[in-house]
């Protein structure tokens, strides 16, 4: 019997509670009809559970699954993939100004930027597409995860900010 009392992934409380469990076979077999994408490399378990924080309102899923390059860039042929952050761009825009150092983790291609004043932008993406498209237009975006790009660049940002990511 798999443990349920799971700790928020965003506060650490652990008062939070199931809302649902839902098998990863449904998951895999949506994306494969709406993406042609393969999704069942990211699943470890046969089900995963939707949790809700009731300390900061999260919810999150887990255990947590996270797609790779070949599956970002399958999504980016969605056309409004990327785009549908818009209203959480601007709202993110209120808390950046043209003094911050600026971290988007997840960036795509970096769409944020024409929404934010910033001193400096770096992206991390998983999508070669995505990176390319963004280094065209001379935002700096690397390959790189967050685990790692946290080591070589401790204290460095004043924002740290992902959309859609969790
Ligand atoms: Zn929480």
């Amino acid at each position: 019997m798999e443990k349920l009392s799971t700790n928020c992934i965003l506060c650490e409380s652990i008062s939070t509670k199931l809302i649902e469990t839902i098998n990863t076979r449904a998951i895999a077999s949506l994306y494969r009809k709406r993406a042609n994408a393969d999704v069942t490399r990211f699943f470890f378990s046969p089900e995963i559970n939707l949790m809700n924080c009731e300390n900061c309102g999260l919810k999150f899923y887990t255990p947590q699954a996270a797609g790779d390059g070949e599956f970002y860039n399958k999504l980016q042929n969605y056309k409004g993939y990327y785009l549908k952050e818009k209203a959480e761009f601007q709202e993110a825009s209120k808390y950046i100004s043209n003094t911050d150092d600026v971290l988007e983790i997840g960036c795509g291609e970096g769409l944020l930027t024409n929404y934010i004043s910033y001193k400096t932008y770096t992206g991390l993406e998983f999508s070669d597409k995505a990176i390319i498209t963004a280094t065209g237009k001379g935002l700096k975006v690397t390959n790189e995860s967050i685990e790692v790009h946290a080591i070589k660049n401790a204290n460095k940002y004043d924002v740290v900010c992902y959309f859609q990511v969790l």
